[in-house]
This record gives C-alpha cells, structure tokens and sequence, in this order.
C-alpha cells in the first residue's frame, strides 16, 4: 500500500489547492459574513472536474476513485467546509443512481450534472426521524394507473433552496411498514442565472409531472453559513415507477450503501478543517509574542499544537484506512468509515477549539478564521450519522 498520490491524484490535489488559494482563502471572511449562495465557486470547481466524483466513466467519461474522492474534498475542506459540503452533497445524493440505477436511469438523472453546473439534494432526515430514520413517515402510495404519488416533509436537506434534483428516501408498502424506497425527482434545472442568491426565501417547484416540492427559508445556522440547509415538502408528488432506483422495497440496504461511501467523505471534510485550524495556529502563535518569546515556544502552548498535530496525522490514517477499505470493497468497509468519520470530526472539534484557545481574546472575534472554524466544525460530528451512532455500528460489529 502507497501512501503517497498517484500522478492522477497529485492533479487534483495541486488543481483543487489553487481553487482554494486563489478564490476561497483570500475571501473566505468576507464571504461567510455575506452568506452569499458559493456559486462561482461551484461553477469553477464544476469546470474544473473536482465535483460529481460518483458519477461513473459511462456519464461523465472518467471515474474518480475512493482515494482522489476523499483527496478533493480535503482540499476543498481547507478552504471552506460549507462549499464542500454543498459539493459533496451532489454525491449523497447521486451515487445511489451510479450504483444501483439501471444505464437508462443513469443517463437520465445524472447526464444533467455533467452539462451544467446544477446541484443535487439528498432528502433522508425528517422532523420526526433523525438518527433513527426508520421512523420516516414520507410516502409513496400506488395508484391505479400504476404510478405512484409521494407525500412527506424532510428536514436539513443540503442544497434544497438551489436544487435541480431530490433523492428522496420514503416509506413504501404502508405507511407504518418497515419497507423503504429510493425515489429521483427531477425538476426544472437551476443555475447561478436562474437564483443567484436565495435569501431568506421560500421555493415552490410545481412539477410538469404532477405535484409539488416546497422548500422552506433557508435554515439560519452557527457554521458552514456557505452552505444551504432547508426543509423539503413533497405534496402529492407523481412518481413513475422508472424513478424508483433498484427494488422498490430495498431503500435501506441503499441508504447503507450511501452512507458507507458518504462518511470517508464527511471524514475528510473534518480532516481539511482540522488542518486549516492546525496550520493558521501555527502561524499565529509564531507571530505573536508574550513572556519574550513567540507563544508557539512557550512548552505548555508547544504541547497543545504537537497534540493538534497528532489529532491530524491519526485521523488521516483513519481516512486511509477507510478508503483502503471500500476501495477493496472489504466487508468491514462500514465500520471503518464510521472509525474516520468520528476521528475526523473528533479532530475538527478538537484542532478548531485548541487553535481558538491559543489565538487567545482575537481567537473569539470574527476577523480571526479560527473562530469560523470552530463554529463550522460542530456539524461534522453530527450529519451523516452523529458521533453515538457511529459507534453504535463499530460496536455492534465487533461484539
Ligand atoms: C447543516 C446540516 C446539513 C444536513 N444535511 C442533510 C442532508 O443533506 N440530507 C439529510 O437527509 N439530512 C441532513 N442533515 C440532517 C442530519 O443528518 C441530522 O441532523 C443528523 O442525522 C442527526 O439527526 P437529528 O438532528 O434528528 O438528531 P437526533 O437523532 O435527534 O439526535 C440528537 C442527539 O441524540 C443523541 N443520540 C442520537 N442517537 C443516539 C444513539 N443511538 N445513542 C446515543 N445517543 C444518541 C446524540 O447526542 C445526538 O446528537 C443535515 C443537518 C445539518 C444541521
């Protein structure tokens, strides 16, 4: 095993570093203050080829691998970990489709997104199911015409307020079944022209199909302000049978699925921030002085950046493994992502409130990056499964 990048992985990393340096770093302040929707970064990393990294070779003429998935968003992650989060969330939201959709749903729900710069919702959470989603009360009920019509309200959906697409997750069967369906619900498509910025406005989407999806006002969060987080409504949303990806009765196996890609890559959103937090406390404390000497030499303050340090390298080796893993397709794949998700997010936390502390009384105002990452860093360890969750699936497999 390499630990070092490929040549084809090097490109990336270099490629997505100056995306980061040159349009994200520089602003980044400024940027989160105006809580702006990231458009023109979205657009220039959809350019470049660094977001859609599910969607296989057949789509998009070439695959991203496991390794360069996790290396991009990293580097994106250094940069802002709520773009990040809105890029990665086209691959929550799609790589259901790369994996189990049939070449014809394939063509259709993810050809879009090589086109256009456009953006993908995964719709799972709801106001009465979190962690525990089995108690989702969205459904899709059949119809005598044979199609189906979709009901339900889902809450914190990345994306909604600017989304082209929804991957919904819904009851099937009855309602208070344990059944599970993966539905696609295309829409007319948005761009950076069609809403630039939200606001604090609400979306109706009525659908040529039948139905309608209503995104509530943009969710007024403590971090990752550049991402966006809304409700989604489905009211009496038609569904044909051939937007129902793979068997209708297996949405959970297919949530598994998902999430075992999707937590290396929340993994190494926490593993950017951890580094960005490491690496501007390094430069602060080598600036500033007290006691006669820079505060990165004072011994008590030396240890605490060696244990940030620590916390880096140890979470990067657990994303290694994890991607290692799956890459493989080992059967213990999940447990290791759900290992790289709580190291990574554990470093998060850690790196940004550390790195806080040692910036001292200008740590907790808002001209220092520190104090936005450690209000970015909270979430890591929630979405996608919180920290209590996932050692619930590392204990229940190793017991
Ligand atoms: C910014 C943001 C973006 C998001 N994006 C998406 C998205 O795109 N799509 C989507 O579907 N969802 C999304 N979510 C939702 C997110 O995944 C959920 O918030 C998360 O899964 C937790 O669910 P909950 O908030 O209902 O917390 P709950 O499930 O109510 O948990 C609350 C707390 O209870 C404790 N707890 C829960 N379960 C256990 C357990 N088994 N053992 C011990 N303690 C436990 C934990 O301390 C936990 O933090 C997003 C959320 C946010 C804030």
């Amino acid at each position: 095993m390499d630990l070092n990048y490929n040549e084809n992985q090097l490109l990336y990393v270099e490629t997505v570093r100056k995306l980061v340096k040159n349009d994200i770093t520089p602003h980044i302040l400024e940027m989160e203050k105006a809580h702006r929707f990231p458009w023109p970064i979205i657009q220039k990393a959809w350019e470049m080829g660094v977001i859609n990294l599910c969607i296989p070779e057949s789509v998009k003429g070439f695959d991203v691998d496991v390794f360069s998935s996790a290396a991009i968003i990293k580097e994106i992650s250094y940069g802002d970990t709520g773009i990040a989060t809105s890029a990665m969330c086209n691959d929550l939201a799609n790589v259901v489709i790369s994996q189990h959709g049939t070449e014809e749903q394939k063509e259709r729900f993810l050809r879009p997104f090589v086109e256009k710069p456009l953006l993908a919702s995964f719709c799972l959470t709801e106001p009465g199911a979190g962690s525990d989603n089995s108690l989702m009360t969205s459904f899709i009920a059949k119809r005598d015409d044979g199609n189906y019509v979709l009901n339900g309200s889902k809450c914190f959906i990345t994306n909604a307020s600017y989304a082209s697409q929804f991957t919904v997750l819904c009851k099937t069967g009855s309602p208070a079944g344990s059944f599970m369906a993966c539905v696609v619900i295309p829409a007319p498509s948005v761009t950076a022209e069609d809403i630039p910025d939200v606001g604090n406005a609400t979306r109706t989407i009525d659908l040529p199909t039948g139905g309608r999806i209503v995104i509530g006002k943009p969710e007024d969060k403590l971090g990752q302000r550049l991402s966006n987080t809304a409700s989604v409504t489905f009211e009496d949303v038609v569904v044909h049978p051939d937007q129902i990806i793979g068997n209708r009765r297996f949405g959970f196996k297919y949530i598994m699925d998902v999430l075992d890609y999707a937590r290396p890559m929340v993994a190494a959103i926490g593993l950017g921030l951890a580094k960005r937090a490491l690496d501007v406390t390094i430069a602060y404390t080598a600036e500033r002085k007290q006691f006669g000497q820079r505060i990165c030499d004072l011994p008590v303050a030396r240890d605490m950046i060696t244990a940030m340090w620590k916390k880096v390298e140890l979470a990067e080796l657990s994303l290694i493994k994890a991607a290692w893993k799956i890459q493989e397709k080992a059967k213990d794949a999940g447990i290791y992502a759900s290992l790289a998700k709580n190291t990574c997010a554990e470093a998060a936390v850690f790196c940004s409130t550390e790195g806080l502390h040692l910036h001292g009384g200008y740590g907790f105002t808002t001209d220092y990056e520190i104090s936005k990452l450690a209000r970015d860093a909270h979430i890591i360890d929630i979405y996608e499964g919180v920290r209590e969750v996932q050692n619930m699936i590392i204990g229940r497999e190793i017991v």
